[in-house]
């Protein structure tokens, strides 16, 4: 009798694990990711594709997603955008053998991610008539200037004509004189004091740019920046690609990313990156502070191309912005 309802017991709750794991599907949610075959990861990644928890190498173009001992890494470089999908390679290693498939990635189904976008220094007129092209694309940026608004051509007229089409204007001090060996004194001679030129004239500035993206080694100097800025940009260059949370950015300071010439060959490198970064900017979910100086018309001789963005490849940049569906930011939308 005891035995019979053991066998009783037993049988109720093979059916009801039964019934669990069919109600789960086969493989939606493996104990610890132990894939028991090759099917069964690619099944996995295939029909999570969504939902993944993407990382990225700040020092790499490595998209990765962690499944208990498995490293599936993803090829965010050699991806390509097709209508509303991506289509990414991936590439991972089972029971030692080295494997790899494509997954599908539906943009509209995902509202994550974004950019940061800020321009460096001021350039006039080259800024003022460039405004009408991140308009055209409904994309927000930032730009840093440098100078004293009473002193500086343009500058002036520039800060309220890029209010005017939505634009946040930052400060990236009075001389551009890079601050790494600065003393407190120094920073608020050249970046807190001029502010004041601004407010007299009803610009309100929250925000910086480290000019040559130095830091000061000096912690009251930096300090001082810190408590009078609402946020402060450093500078990874190329280099580096940090992505981050709202959260993170709000905190108050942030690496950006160059997408100048000086980092890139050929056009078609820069758009390469420019699509790597998007798209693990659009993976992740995070926001990538791209920023780069000088915008370069088709036609212009410029002695120096280092610090430019050719205008055909920004315009490359905030169309691909949009067909991911990225949102654009402003550095107050974090304060
Ligand atoms: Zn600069």
């Amino acid at each position: 009798m005891r035995m019979l309802r053991y066998i009783l017991i037993i049988l109720v709750i093979s059916i009801f694990i039964g019934c669990n794991n069919h109600s789960n599907s086969n493989f939606e949610t493996p104990d610890n990711y132990k894939f028991s075959s090759e099917v069964e990861l690619n099944m996995y990644i295939q029909k999570n594709m969504q939902n993944l928890n993407f990382k990225n190498d700040p020092y790499g173009n490595l998209l990765y997603v962690e499944l208990g001992d498995f490293l599936v890494k993803f090829d965010a470089y050699h991806s390509k955008i097709i209508n509303d999908s991506i289509l990414i390679p991936y590439s991972y290693t089972f029971n030692e053998e080295w494997g790899s498939s494509y997954a599908i990635y539906e943009i509209n189904l995902s509202q994550n991610g974004g950019v940061l976008l800020s321009f460096d220094d001021y350039y006039n007129p080259n800024w003022d008539n460039i405004l009408p092209v991140f308009n055209d694309y409904g994309i927000k940026a930032t730009f840093f200037c440098f100078g004293d608004p009473k002193k500086r051509s343009g500058l002036k007229e520039f800060i309220f004509l890029a209010q005017a089409y939505g634009m946040e204007v930052g400060y990236h001090t009075l001389n551009h004189t890079v601050m790494t060996n600065m003393s407190k004194e120094g920073v608020f001679r050249n970046a807190i004091k001029p502010l004041e030129s601004f407010e007299n004239m009803g610009i309100k500035i929250s925000t910086m740019s480290l000019p040559g993206g130095g830091i000061p080694k000096d912690n009251e100097a930096l300090n001082e920046l810190l408590e009078n800025y609402k946020i402060v940009r450093a500078s990874g260059l190329g280099r580096v690609n940090i992505y981050y949370t709202p959260e993170e950015i709000s905190k108050g300071f942030i690496y950006g990313s160059s997408f100048d010439q000086l980092f890139f060959p050929n056009d078609e490198s820069f758009r390469n990156m420019i699509k790597t970064r998007l798209i693990i900017a659009k993976l992740t979910g995070k926001i990538w502070p791209g920023f780069g100086h000088y915008f370069l018309d088709e036609d212009e001789v410029k002695d120096d191309l280092d610090y430019t963005i050719k205008i055909e490849n920004l315009r490359y940049m905030l169309e691909l912005i949009n067909t991911l569906k990225l949102d654009s930011y402003l550095y107050k939308d974090f304060y």
